[in-house]
Order: structure tokens, then C-alpha cells, then sequence
């Protein structure tokens, strides 16, 4: 069985483009629906697929993960789990998006927390659908049209309301200055050290500009694999997404395709003296996903 799929290379999605007559532009839309089938919404069976382009050139999908067991408000929504893997790849912006199916409010916002947010065009194909239907077998694209994320979500809420300008937006680099408070988090702990430093790294690369509260979670799956999230804030809060929804991001896109209860091992860094704190739905999280998994949480200051 192929293994899932979550990034294409700049130069493969240029053969694509060129193989099927199209520009990478309009491969894009062409690519939800692969999308879709990636995704696990076990609760709603409603599968969502985004794929976005940023300045690389590279292509990446996002998808909806659901938890049966566990509040909606745990879900990722398909353009969060984009963004997320744009991160996971040091991608600096996203510029294109093609989405199936409109972004909820709750992605209108989380968005927001973009460098040049209101220029992110955006592609919804269920309309191109609708579309196709009507004109039946029209194979003309060039109606495809990609719209401003400010059509969508006009009279915005965002970082400018609240952050000073110098301040790093999501998908910048952060450098959040935290390492491991000596008394509660020296010494090697059973293999924990590799995820000990992937989680912190994570923590690191955190975009917390509203809480001060950086935090980073890294996975363990059988195999020894490991896979790590940055927590991601919302000026809007709600919409953040927490450490360990991201590092299951990282999971999906580059675990095979295996299901949660293949993750054994977790950890958590935190601020000791955090405002917010990601540990206790982090558990609750992980105890109904992966009981197999092992918690701890480490703790950190800021030493820059
Ligand atoms: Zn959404």
C-alpha cells in the first residue's frame, strides 16, 4: 500500500502540472480530492481536503481529524492541519489555497494569524463542482478562480489589534529562549531524552504571542519514530490549535497511515509558570486516542 502523502515536491508538481496541460496553479484544485481521502473524521464522516501552495513552489495537503470520545472543540479542522504541516516544513507563507468545501469562521480566523492573511487566495471546489455540473463536460479551467481570504473574512480581528509590528507571526521563525529548569528535568529518563529535546524544540518554534505560554509536544510511535507540534495561537483564542493536535498532525502526515494506538510515548514542555496550561487536556487527549502511551511533561524557563 503506498504511503499516504502530505507533501509534493516543487519539481513533481511541476511535471504534474505540465503532464496534465495545466500550471501548478490549477493543479491545485485538481488535488482536493485526494485530499479528502486522507482525512479521519470518524465523527461527522464529512471529509475535508485543503491543499496549499506558499513561495517554494511545493504543494502540501491538509485534512480534518476528529476524536470520538473527546469534545468537538479537540478537532482539527483541514486548513489548521495545512498551516500546521506548512510549519512542519518551514514553509514561510501560504499564498494559494484550494479547499473543498468553504473555511468555517473558525479557519477565517485562525488564518488570520498569517503574514499578508487578507492576500491568501482561496479556491472552494464544491462551488467548481456545482459548477462543472452545470456546464457538463466542459473542460475549460480557466474559470477557476482563486478569491482573497479578506472577501471571506472582510473587517478582520487579528494579530495587528493586539501584537506590536516587530512581533514574529505564524510561520516565522520563533525563538522562544526556553530550556529545561535543572531540578525538575535533569537526568535520562528511558529513552525520553530524544523526546525531551524534540518537544522543547517544538516549544521553541511556538507562535504564543498572547499568552507568553510557548509549548511543544513530541510522539513516539512502535516503530521509534518521532514526530513533533508547536503550539499555535489565535489572536481570537479559541481557534488555537494546542501542542498535541499538532504533533498528531505530524503524526498523520508522516506516520504511514497508522491508526493513534500506535503512538506509545509523549512528552509535553511547558513554561513552569505558565498562565495557560496544555498538560491536563493533553492527557485527556492522549489517554483516549493512544492508551497505550506513556505521558510526562517536562518543564522549562526562558533563559533569553
Ligand atoms: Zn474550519
Amino acid at each position: 500500500m503506498d504511503r499516504p502523502r502530505f507533501v509534493i515536491e516543487s519539481a513533481e508538481a511541476e511535471q504534474m502540472a505540465k503532464q496534465s496541460g495545466q500550471t501548478v496553479l490549477q493543479l491545485l484544485p485538481s488535488l482536493v480530492k485526494s485530499a479528502q481521502t486522507l482525512a479521519r473524521p470518524p465523527i461527522s464522516n464529512y471529509h475535508v481536503g485543503a491543499v496549499g501552495m506558499g513561495p517554494s513552489g511545493r504543494i502540501f495537503f491538509g485534512v480534518n481529524l476528529e476524536f470520538p470520545g473527546l469534545p468537538l472543540n479537540q478537532s482539527v479542522h483541514a486548513e489548521q492541519f495545512l498551516i500546521t504541516n506548512l510549519s512542519l516544513n518551514a514553509e514561510p507563507r501560504l499564498r494559494y489555497l484550494a479547499v473543498s468545501a468553504a473555511p468555517c469562521g473558525h479557519c477565517r480566523q485562525f488564518l488570520q494569524e498569517l503574514r499578508g492573511a487578507s492576500d491568501v487566495k482561496i479556491l472552494i471546489t464544491s462551488s467548481e463542482d456545482e459548477k462543472e455540473n452545470k456546464i457538463n463536460n466542459n473542460c475549460n479551467d480557466k474559470d477557476q478562480e482563486f478569491t482573497p481570504l479578506s472577501h471571506f473574512l472582510p473587517h478582520r480581528f487579528g494579530p495587528d489589534d493586539l501584537l506590536e509590528k516587530d512581533v514574529p507571526l505564524l510561520l516565522e521563525p520563533h525563538r522562544n529562549g526556553l530550556s529545561f529548569c535543572n531540578d525538575l528535568c535533569n537526568g535520562k529518563i528511558n529513552g525520553v531524552d530524544d523526546l525531551k529535546h524534540a518537544a522543547v524544540d517544538a516549544a521553541n518554534m511556538s507562535h504564543a504571542p498572547y499568552s507568553g505560554c510557548p509549548s511543544g509536544m513530541a510522539l513516539l510511535d512502535v516503530e521509534g519514530k518521532i514526530y513533533k507540534g508547536s503550539y499555535m495561537e489565535s489572536a481570537a483564542y479559541n481557534p488555537s490549535l494546542p501542542p498535541a493536535q499538532a504533533a498528531l498532525v505530524a503524526y498523520v502526515a508522516g506516520g504511514g497511515g497508522g491508526g493513534y494506538e500506535r503512538i506509545v510515548g509523549a512528552v509535553l514542555v511547558e513554561k513552569a509558570d505558565a498562565v495557560i496550561k496544555q498538560e491536563h487536556t493533553s492527557r485527556l487527549l492522549l489517554q483516549c486516542i493512544s492508551p497505550k502511551c506513556e505521558f510526562k511533561v517536562f518543564h522549562c524557563t526562558k533563559t533569553c
